[in-house]
């Protein structure tokens, strides 16, 4: 615009209060929040204001050795208090604490014992994630400042110096507030159903526990010890609520093994292989698992065996539902809207294989549906249509959406009266959660 058309876009902007452009700006895509700081000082210092960045993470790559002061105070206007930090150098780690010494969550991309070292300079710290470490890392309570603060920690990718699980237990239990930890691929040689037992020993406030399978050859699995117990109220996390398998193979953890844990609300089986590849000579273990856990809200299935195989067993208590298996049937989706008739929302990604014109029959099978994610390629038009009958959807994911689609997306729009919100792009990530879960969430 021209200089004097500008100038009345300023006058008119200092019209309105503050706080009305903060509300404003409060709709406003990341992106669009970029776009809007740039067209000038006034605005840009309205669009740092805190309020508007809240839960947002930044990026660190350092590639030009560091940022300068300018960079630093934008950030702190900001109020960012959660970064992913891409370089392993003391100089960068020392300027990031001096700059930002409030962060609370540091998630560290490529991670050395140098950086770790560096850690207690962040006093408020209480969300470590820790991922791909090349060598072996020291990590316990004197890795942070206040090592009781921590309530969540996640390690994809690294390893200690030993493999063996004592010394690992040992590291953990002294964060004793953590309420979620992570640990995948960290090279501990140990039956998983153990080292679980194990956690949920020595932390008693924990919720959410995610670990990858130990994959033991089979000579060794067939003389394990026998399963232990239930922990019940006394004996370890009467909190926990939610576990995650990575890597998991059907008969990776016992058939009673969700009997240690049965207030489970929450279980994400991450299977390593499609069930084509899995032969399963003595029944499904997840049937039973499913069984065991009566207060089941929300599951996560990806890849594993056949749907047929454990979908009598899946609890009525189910309300959220995340299904990425390959091959799914109509006759599938059918069995499940049996055994949950009030689910609200449905996550169905059958890729490499497609629901095609069967997407049509998801408001007859599931009508009480809120929130439903999938494909849209090899749906025909008319069967995509279809979903505007699910008259409570309040939004629709499109896992593999194109710029063409926008067309359809209006005519599926104007069909619910606008009522209907669809997202293209994959929901906010927390920064916290590590590759091996990002083909969900
Ligand atoms: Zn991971």
């Amino acid at each position: 615009c021209t200089h004097n058309e500008s100038k009345t876009m300023v006058q008119t902007a200092l019209q309105l209060p503050s706080e009305v452009w903060n509300h404003v700006f409060g709709y406003l895509s990341v992106a669009d929040k970029f776009s809007v700081r740039t067209s000038c000082k006034y605005f840009k210092k309205l669009v740092d204001h805190g309020s508007l960045w809240k839960d947002w993470s930044v990026v660190l790559g350092f590639q030009n050795g560091s940022y300068n002061s300018q960079f630093w105070a934008t950030l702190r206007r900001r109020k960012v208090t959660s970064v992913v930090v891409r370089s392993t150098k003391a100089k960068v780690w020392k300027q990031l604490a001096l700059s930002l010494p409030t962060l609370t969550t540091v998630v560290i991309d490529q991670s050395s014992q140098t950086s770790l070292d560096c850690l207690k300079d962040f006093t408020n710290l209480k969300r470590l994630a820790i991922r791909c470490s090349r060598i072996s890392l020291l990590l316990d309570a004197s890795t942070v400042y206040q090592p009781q603060q921590l309530t969540h920690l996640s390690m994809c990718d690294v390893t200690f110096p030993t493999s063996a699980m004592g010394r690992f237990i040992s590291a953990v239990s002294q964060f004793p507030n953590l309420t979620s930890l992570v640990c995948h691929r960290m090279g501990i040689f140990e039956e998983t159903i153990w080292m679980v037992h194990s956690i949920l020993t020595c932390l008693r406030k924990l919720k959410h526990l995610s670990v990858s399978i130990v994959h033991t050859l089979c000579a060794f699995h067939n003389i394990s010890r026998p399963n232990p117990s239930p922990l019940g109220e006394a004996g370890g996390a009467p909190f926990l609520s939610s576990l995650e398998l990575i890597d998991c193979m059907d008969h990776s953890l016992p058939e009673d093994a969700m009997r240690l844990m049965p207030g489970l609300k929450r279980l994400a089986v991450f299977y390593k292989s499609l069930h084509k590849e899995m032969p399963s000579p003595d029944g499904c273990h997840l049937k039973t698992w499913l069984s065991d856990l009566p207060q089941l809200s929300t599951l996560v299935i990806v890849k594993g065996p056949p749907v047929k195989k454990y979908v009598t067993s899946i609890p009525a208590t189910l309300t959220s539902l995340t299904l990425c298996v390959a091959g799914l049937s109509l006759e599938d989706m059918e069995a499940v809207s049996v055994q949950v008739p009030n689910l609200l929302h449905f996550h169905i990604d059958p890729w490499p294989s497609h629901l095609g014109a069967h997407t049509a029959q998801i408001p007859h099978l599931f009508q009480k549906l809120k929130g439903l994610k999938l494909r849209h390629e090899h749906v025909p038009e008319r069967d995509f249509l279809q979903l505007h009958q699910l008259l409570d959807l309040e939004y629709l994911e499109i896992l593999d959406m194109r710029p063409q689609l926008s067309e359809l997306i209006g005519k599926l729009q104007a069909l619910t009266e606008y009522r209907l919100q669809v997202t293209t792009s994959p929901h906010r990530r927390d920064v916290l959660s590590c590759p091996c879960v990002c083909q969900v969430y």
